[in-house]
């Protein structure tokens, strides 16, 4: 019998399949060896107590940017990752997987990347691959059957010129026609950014017109991208996926017009995996954040919330991520017009999902943790190691007080952006411990210094199709 490294006594384990559970788990060689009765199971070398605490499987955040400084396009320095898988971690966060995007393939930075990652993640992570350039498409089999990255996103708003902010070339839909072909014989999956950019620019001009001291704020914002700017794009992504059979993930669906498309698409036989955003299920244009709530998609008003809920209530939404973005908070000066889109959501992430969707709109705890674990880890190939508490998996959990307050203040933050759209509010949960196989990233809500570049990158491949 293998000697046990660790026992987590005296919890409330979530369990695979099974729900919350009073056991004990042990943990050998930075897996789950075994699910014990208390007490029960051998001796362990060493027993941490996790009474009245609940156990949970790490959150597998599947949508964030990490970039560098004010650049969202890919990690630089071993920092970078350090200072965003500490504010994963302080979130309960135990694995990501950002996009990188770049103009160039990525054959000749992969090795770079992954190694500058790694030398300073405290979680482990996979990439997803922008493609923007035949280069790129040309090289995707490889992607997917080398270098373990099966996800492919399309920004479907960058047309033109669209993209220069982002070092970006525009596409068409030929383009995205021709990437679904080959996702769809090579076992991969596009994540589309859905948004009708050519119905967007006629807005954007109209609203400026009527707005153009961005008063409006948040409002004037969604009015230059409204929902069925979301909901048309969703519908032709996921209907060309249909046509030639390729699996289509829809990114931050962020209005009841948009989920109703997705649902619809679903319906008629897309192979379609739906991601909500926690910005989008705790915020609103209602909310007073001014233009440090801009985003693409915008924030929408109360009823499009309304709907996200309903979507998470009855089974349509699949998961939840963050759209984390770490660029400075100087980055949001200038208004409504000026600011750049996006803002860090990490480091508040299961608290925020959790006060909004358990203890202000009574979701049962089982149903959100899927959200942000087994169901992101089985669409995006990180099934089994990631996403369940069960014998085999990666001892990788996020401990929870849900008895115990905590207040989101700049203080408690590890985003190298330094601010976070939920300061100043009382969370009605707070993240104790976080581990990644078997070692403390957090524990008693403290960093672990000793977890940077423990990290380690995630070979990806995608299941049979469903
Ligand atoms: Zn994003």
């Amino acid at each position: 019998m293998t000697a046990i490294d660790l026992r987590l006594a005296g919890g409330t384990v979530y369990l695979a399949g099974l729900g919350f559970r009073e056991v004990d788990v042990l943990i050998s060689n930075g897996r789950v060896a075994a699910i014990a009765e208390p007490g029960g199971g051998g001796s362990a070398r060493e027993t941490v107590s996790v009474k009245g605490l609940h156990v949970l499987p790490g959150a597998c955040d599947v949508h964030l940017h990490l970039g560098h400084g004010s650049d969202i396009s890919k990690p630089r320095v071993p920092g970078d990752a350090a200072s965003e898988t500490a504010a994963a971690a302080i979130g309960g966060v135990t694995s990501f997987i950002p996009y990188v995007m770049s103009p160039e393939p990525y054959s000749g930075q992969f090795e770079t990347l992954k190694s500058v990652t790694e030398a300073g993640a405290r979680i482990d992570f996979g990439f997803h691959f922008v493609i923007a350039t035949d280069d790129q498409l040309a090289e995707l089999p490889r992607y997917i059957a080398e270098f373990g990255v099966p996800t492919a996103k399309l920004f479907m708003n960058i047309r033109g010129d669209e993209g220069k902010r982002l070092g970006l070339p525009g596409t068409d839909d030929g383009f995205m026609l021709r990437l679904l072909e080959c996702l769809a014989a090579h076992n991969g999956m596009m994540c589309p950014h859905p948004e009708n950019i050519e119905a967007a620019w006629v807005l954007r001009d109209r609203v400026l017109a009527q707005d153009p001291e961005g008063a409006g704020g948040l409002a004037t914002w969604n009015a230059t991208r409204p929902p069925f700017v979301e909901a048309d794009a969703i519908r032709r992504a996921a209907y060309f996926g249909r046509v030639t059979g390729a699996r289509v993930y829809t990114v931050h669906t962020s209005s009841g017009e948009a989920l109703a498309a997705a649902i619809e698409q679903r319906r008629a036989g897309s192979k379609l995996t739906i991601e909500t955003c926690t910005h989008y299920l705790t915020h609103d244009t209602g909310s007073e954040i001014g233009a440090v709530g801009k985003v693409n998609p915008p924030l929408r008003e109360p009823a499009d919330r309304d709907a996200l809920w309903e979507g998470i209530r009855s089974g349509e939404i699949d998961t939840v991520g963050t759209d984390h973005i770490h660029r400075p908070i100087s980055s949001k000066d200038g208004g409504i017009w000026k600011a750049q889109p996006g803002f860090p959501g990490l480091d508040a992430v299961l608290p925020a999902l959790f006060t909004e969707g358990h203890t202000r709109r009574q979701v049962a705890l089982e149903r959100l943790i899927d959200l942000v674990s087994a169901n992101p880890a089985d669409a995006m190939g990180l099934s089994p190691a990631k996403g369940r508490i069960m014998p085999g998996a990666d001892a990788d959990f996020a401990i929870l007080d849900m008895n115990a307050t905590w207040v989101v203040d700049k203080s408690s933050l590890a985003t190298d952006a330094r601010y976070s759209v939920y300061e100043g509010q009382e969370m009605a949960c707070r993240v104790m411990h976080t581990m990644v196989r078997g070692r403390f990233a957090v524990r008693d809500g403290a960093l672990s210094e000793d977890a940077v570049g423990t990290g380690r990158f995630i070979p990806r491949s995608l299941g049979p199709k469903p």
